[in-house]
């Protein structure tokens, strides 16, 4: 056998991972920068340029970075003073993070159900949980694809409800026009190493509701009024409100940076692959063995995951089993938060069964920036064979 040979045998048996964080090369370049500079704490040069970055590419009113997405809804709930007595209604399906920021501050959790199209919170079902405790909706863009944004606002602006988006998952993404994250009065991203644009850990907040932007300043600061000194516009760094320390070392805006001056390359390459799964098991979707993500007419790709829907809990377990057979590793997502072991005794609503067929029945594949299109071809292959 040839040495070529061997090499490509290798690669067609070598494991697929299910993420491998992509680097652009400047990220080193960048981290010395900012250590050269002798400035690492928070909100220095590196901070700056991402600030600007995103109120230029998608004209958010003002953005801050946080040290991950958690930060940035821990942040919204307190500047919503969300206190206990409060309720707050959001998907079951999602990451503890989303009701977590409102529990610390003594809210109570209102779960809904997802829409039976897409793993998004259904909003009529929103409408029909709202009560006179009602305080604010957080929406989950799930996969990037844009909840239906229009109801949402709708039923808060008729309730007077504060909307959230979190939007971990959304970066670059729309609806209808529209950047997810512009949507709500207050919006989260994360920069975590599993999502599209990464720095290892970190978050965003975006603050669209102007009035809210001089005490988001003040509670990123440690409840200070320290970003305004620095500026000269107080003559005394005092305390001010309460507030934690959200902001992150410039080292870590430094490798954010360098991600997001190749973000549409990262974008370009992401959607090819999303393309290629698509083309590649819709066959499988038109015999019924699975069904592909569907995106809304108001909402566009990011690009962040590819799922497909499996029929059943057993068949999707199977399909792992075989996979892993294959070595390539697909994971399945979200267990029900009204169920958990930290919830369900205080889960007070119904049955979701929405939520509980994506928890049962999705399925995630490989996506990542080094997937190569043989690696996909054989993802897809290993996929057809498990329904022969
Ligand atoms: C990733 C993610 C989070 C948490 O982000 P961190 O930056 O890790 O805190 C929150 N919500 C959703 C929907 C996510 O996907």
């Amino acid at each position: 056998m040839k040495i070529c040979d061997i090499l490509a045998i290798e690669r067609m048996n070598s494991r697929i991972r299910f993420n491998k964080p992509y680097f652009t090369g400047k990220e080193i370049d960048y981290v010395l920068q900012a250590v050269e500079a002798g400035k690492i704490s928070g909100d220095g040069g590196f901070t700056k340029k991402c600030h600007e970055f995103f109120e230029k590419q998608y004209g958010f009113p003002k953005v801050f970075l946080t040290t991950s997405c958690t930060d940035a809804l821990e942040m919204c709930a307190i500047l919503l003073k969300i206190q206990p007595g409060d309720e707050v209604i959001m998907p079951s399906f999602t990451f503890v993070s989303t009701p977590n920021a409102f529990v610390l501050r003594g809210a109570g959790i209102v779960f809904a159900d997802s829409e039976s199209r897409t793993p998004n919170v259904d909003p009529l079902h929103v409408e029909a949980l709202i009560t006179p405790k009602t305080r604010a909706i957080v929406v989950v863009h799930y996969a990037g694809i844009a909840c239906e944004m229009d109801v949402i606002l709708s039923i808060a602006q008729k309730y007077r409800l504060s909307v959230v988006e979190d939007a971990a998952q959304a970066i670059d993404s729309r609806y209808k026009e529209k950047p997810l994250g512009s949507l709500g009065d207050l919006a989260a991203f994360s920069f975590h190493e599993s999502k599209n644009v990464i720095s290892g850990e970190g978050g965003m907040l975006v603050v669209n509701e102007t009035g809210l932007t001089s005490r988001a300043e003040i509670i990123w600061e440690k409840g200070t009024n320290r970003a305004a000194f620095f500026r000269g516009e107080s003559d005394k760094y005092t305390w001010q409100d309460v507030g934690s320390s959200f902001l992150p070392s410039d080292v870590i805006a430094a490798i954010l940076y360098a991600q997001l001056e190749n973000l549409q390359q990262i974008q370009n390459r992401r959607k090819a692959i999303w393309n290629a799964y698509r083309d590649a098991l819709s066959p499988l979707e038109e015999k019924g063995s699975i069904k592909l993500p569907e995106i809304p007419a108001y909402a566009t790709n990011n690009a962040h995951m590819f799922y497909i829907l499996c029929s059943s809990a057993n068949d999707r377990t199977r399909l792992i089993e075989h996979m892993k057979q294959d070595n390539i590793q697909a994971i399945f997502h979200y267990l029900p938060l009204h169920k958990s072991p930290f919830y369900r005794d205080q889960y007070r609503g119904s049955d979701l069964p929405n939520c509980e067929r994506y928890s049962e029945c999705l399925l995630r594949l490989p996506l990542y920036y080094e997937l190569s299109d043989l690696d996909v071809d054989r993802i897809a292959n290993s996929i057809r064979s498990f329904f022969g």
